[in-house]
């Protein structure tokens, strides 16, 4: 790919990592890449359960959290009910479902793309959610998440929190007064670690326990050591965490009101990316005229979504170009 490209279509950061992740890579003496890495990866786990105010057996870490999900849904999904997810939603959750022969079922959703709790109540083997959602950017609120986790209390509600850094409220507390919820994040966007593979989840010590177990009799391969040093020094720096999560929510608003200014229709996404269409305007067309100049975004074909575009929020030289595009490609 062009030097020039701007990529904002895979949702990462379009900052670097804090300072200090630099710093700690760096400081990885190669003599010491001759030993295994800790098979539990017990410091990050720490430095993660330290972060969010948790027990440290609370906490899990796993190879970005694709690899956590995947686990999770091994642990817990087990049941001949189907597990419920939102008809749109991250797409590995129904590829998952079929590598491990799990039955599910697509929720529909309300208007406005809103998620609808009421139809996630019992009768299923799990539920997985997105908060916010993705490709949409919606966030559920504290109180309907609380209502999801009381409805299922027989079986395990997984949240996703992977977007959870651009302005959501987590639920990661939540965890110590429900054993049903397991929340996932990961830090391949608010923390611009998408090359390392870091992703962790937040749960009851026995959910906790039981992603432990299928960990090690299914792929037991620890996070490596370089990953995890950057993970820790990441977590160290709170301030450049927050301060960059809050630039890129200023620009998704700023690109927001352009974008609506120029006849868009966009969700109230919270999420590090925008979700757009116009009335007059094909998505695949301006998509890949997006493309011809340098600029990429992503279109997903799925019934219902087909004239939208995903835009990653960028940095603001990268947004302006992208805006300029459009308002040229509307004239
Ligand atoms: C990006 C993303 C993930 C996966 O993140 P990794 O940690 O990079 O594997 C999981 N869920 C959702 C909704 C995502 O958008």
């Amino acid at each position: 790919m062009g030097r020039d490209v701007i990529k904002l279509n895979a949702n990462e950061n379009p900052y670097p990592p804090a300072p200090g992740v630099e710093a700690a890579i760096r400081g990885v003496q190669a003599e010491a890449l001759r030993k295994y890495p800790q098979i539990d990866s017990t410091d990050l786990r720490q430095a993660l359960a330290d972060y969010h105010g948790l027990a440290s057996g609370s906490v899990f870490a796993g190879n970005g959290s694709d690899e956590v999900l995947a686990f999770a849904f091994r642990a817990f999904f087990n049941s001949s009910l189907p597990v419920l997810f939102p008809e749109i939603t991250y797409s590995f959750y129904p590829v998952w479902c079929r590598v491990f022969g799990i039955p599910y079922r697509r929720v529909p959703l309300a208007e406005g793309f809103r998620i609808d709790v009421a139809g996630y109540a019992g009768g299923n083997g799990g539920v997985v959610i997105a908060n916010p959602n993705a490709p949409t950017g919606l966030c559920l609120e504290r109180g309907q998440i609380e209502g999801l986790l009381r409805a299922n209390s027989g079986s395990v509600v997984i949240i996703d929190e992977a977007y959870i850094d651009f302005g959501g409220l987590s639920s990661a507390g939540l965890t110590e007064r429900h054993e049903n919820l397991l929340v996932t994040q990961t830090f391949s966007k608010g923390r611009s670690l998408a090359g390392l593979r870091i992703g962790a989840a937040f749960g009851s010590p026995e959910l906790i326990r039981t992603l432990d177990a299928v960990k090690n009799s299914f792929n037991s391969y620890p996070i490596d050591s370089v990953a995890a040093a950057a993970g820790v020094a990441s977590l160290s720096d709170e301030a450049y965490f927050k301060k960059r999560a809050r630039q890129i929510a200023a620009t998704r608003e700023r690109a927001r009101e352009a974008l609506e200014g120029m006849g868009f229709y966009a969700t109230k996404s919270e999420a590090n990316f925008l979700f757009v269409s116009h009335p007059g305007v094909d998505a695949v067309a301006l998509q890949a005229y997006l493309k011809e100049n340098g600029v990429l975004v992503r279109h997903f074909s799925q019934r219902g979504i087909e004239r939208f575009l995903r835009i990653s929020v960028g940095t603001e030289v990268q947004m302006d170009r992208l805006l300029a595009l459009i308002e040229k490609y509307l004239q």
